[in-house]
């Protein structure tokens, strides 16, 4: 068998060969998976790559998940997979209000470590002096469940931070210790590794985060923490809540003693009013910021811009779950034209073209796919997912060698999303359903409503404007603010397990609010689409709003707010 794993320095050669690779990825696959239960129904012991496509369907997750359920249930990894199943993955994609889990080996956890060290590689073609300095992670190993099976079950960035790959490639990388990525309480984690990063801020030339809301969310926790993190400093003291014994020996150790100059040096940048270049004041010899910033992502670009004084933004990578996809081979791009060189090694690649219409219309090869046109990206990998339907739409923007790039258009289906989470439409229009029970309480019915991510101020939160009519009078609205706001937490209760476990943590997702808008506000919002292009006989009030010009007309309407006032179970 070939070598599974690759070294950076292969990235010209795999991309010139991209054909032959993929076919060799999809022979090996079907050699190994030629006798599961899965491949068998489908190909009767075959490995005949035509026959693989002519006869293996494409499916979703639900297709799927009876197969991957059984394994995670104890039963062997040969229903779907010919190589052992070491782990679960937890993605943030939900079915059924459910995360899924797929079944991962250590095929996945090799692949990523390449990519980072391949990620690693190209920032430092690209800007002098990286090699020599650390990076501030906002890295967060949460703990692992297991399945019934006993198999361990957590995210893919979770599992491979606590995995051995990992720990071999992070020494001397990072700010902080490993204990400190490690610590399974989110809130003493952050704090120490702001902690850690302040103390050695002279040795900063980066901070890293996976996605770029976890990066801003640092910087609001770092808001409302700064004070006791200089006081810590000033005092050459941990803070007592910080309980993690490794957690908190490592921290000391990178501590040291008392430090009053360095502590009221960072008081006086934290200090000032505003915090424009924050990153920069507190960590002068910052060259880039290493984040996710594409895709849902991409909402955080002004922000991070506005606390980085502009540095550039380098977005390393498009991985999932389900497999690595690609690396951004060109880190100094604007954000917003960042594209992702697709690895042929990693899995086998196939692409669901999507017209505008959002049809799907015939499906080709990696080293097929047409410069600007759409497609959905189906993959099959190394453990057990065949022809999977990744859900996200891609454009392709280019080639690198004979290995297409694509930049991420969108995930399909979520409409809402701050961080992590990925609320759907179908998620919404059942929220609304518990709250529109707490409504019945009172005289008010609700006449309409739209929604969207406000992240003006930090953390984000979901905003829902909702026009509302008493039932017994004609016209005066009578807003009661207790119904209200158990409208608010009816719907954040409601929402799916992603949201309401990203909410708890803290910085992450605000408390859901509620905006009343005037009668009639509806009616100007339709009147604005229809001028706008809409069809007057088809017109639907989009569930999301993502018009400035609209949410302008929303906003100057609002009669009232009213926030949840509790997290979620
Ligand atoms: P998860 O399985 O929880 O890691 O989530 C994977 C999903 O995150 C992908 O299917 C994408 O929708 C999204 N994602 C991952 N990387 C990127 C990226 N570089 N840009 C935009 N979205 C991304």
């Amino acid at each position: 068998m070939r070598n599974l794993s690759f070294d950076p320095k292969d990235l010209e050669e795999l991309t010139s060969n991209a054909k032959q690779i993929q076919d060799d990825v999809l022979e090996e696959i079907l050699t190994l998976n030629a006798n599961t239960e899965y491949l068998q129904r489908f190909l009767h012991g075959s490995t005949d790559k035509e026959l693989f496509k002519k006869s293996v369907p494409v499916v979703t997750y639900d297709d799927v998940k009876p197969y991957i359920e059984r394994v995670a249930n104890g039963e062997p990894s040969d229903v779907i997979s010919g190589k052992p199943i070491t782990q679960f993955l937890l993605s943030s994609g939900t079915s059924g209000g459910n995360q899924k889990i797929f079944p991962a080996n250590n095929k996945f956890f090799e692949d990523l470590n390449s990519v980072f060290a391949l990620s690693s590689q190209i920032i430092s073609k690209h800007i002098d002096g990286v090699q020599q300095g650390k990076a501030l992670p906002f890295f967060f190993a949460r703990a692992q469940s297991t399945t019934t099976s006993g198999l361990p079950v957590s995210s893919a960035f979770s599992s491979y931070l606590l995995s051995d790959y990992f720990k071999n490639w992070s020494s001397n990388r990072f700010t902080s210790p490993n204990e400190v990525t490690m610590c399974p309480e989110n809130k003493q984690s952050m704090y120490c590794h702001l902690l850690c990063g302040l103390v050695q801020r002279e040795e900063v030339v980066s901070l890293a985060a996976p996605f770029a809301s976890s990066l801003v969310g640092a910087i609001t926790f770092l808001e409302n923490h700064w004070k006791e993190l200089c006081s810590n400093i000033r005092s050459g003291h941990v803070s007592e809540w910080i309980t993690d014994f490794s957690c908190r020996d490592s921290v000391a150790n990178i501590l040291g003693g008392p430090n009053s100059e360095l502590a009221d040096l960072l008081e006086e940048e934290c200090r000032k009013k505003s915090w424009n270049g924050i990153i920069t004041r507190l960590w002068p010899k910052t060259k880039f910021i290493e984040t996710i910033v594409t895709g849902q992502m991409s909402q955080y670009i002004q922000i991070l811009e506005f606390y980085s004084n502009k540095l550039p933004l380098y977005s390393p990578r498009y991985a999932s779950s389900e497999s690595i996809f690609g690396v951004n081979v060109n880190p100094l791009r604007k954000p917003q034209d960042v594209s992702y060189t697709f690895l042929p090694n990693v899995s086998y690649f196939e692409f669901l073209s999507v017209d505008d219409e959002g049809n799907n219309e015939g499906i080709v090869d990696l080293v097929d796919v047409k410069l600007g046109c759409f497609y959905e990206s189906l993959v099959t990998n190394y453990s057990g997912l065949h022809r999977y339907r990744m859900g996200d739409i891609l454009q392709v923007s280019g080639f690198h060698n004979t290995a297409p790039q694509f930049r991420f258009v969108r995930r399909k289906n979520v409409v809402l999303s701050v961080s992590v989470d990925a609320t759907t439409e179908e998620d919404i229009l059942e929220a609304l359903n518990h709250a529109t029970l707490v409504l019945k309480s009172s005289d008010l019915i609700l006449m309409g409503f739209t929604c969207y991510v406000d992240i003006s101020t930090l953390p984000g939160h979901y905003v829902f404007y909702w026009e509302l009519k008493a039932q017994t009078t004609s016209d005066v609205v009578n807003l009661d603010n207790k119904v209200l706001v158990e409208c608010c937490c009816a719907m954040e209760e409601s929402f799916n397990a992603l949201y309401r476990k990203v909410r708890k943590r803290e910085g992450s997702i605000g408390a859901l609010e509620i905006r009343v808008v005037q009668q009639g506000t509806f009616d100007s919002l339709m009147e604005f689409f229809i001028s706008q292009g809409a069809s007057s006989s088809q017109y639907k009030t989009p569930i999301c709003i993502k018009s400035s010009e609209a949410l302008a007309i929303l906003e100057k309407s609002v009669l009232a707010r009213f926030f949840s006032d509790k997290v979620p179970l």
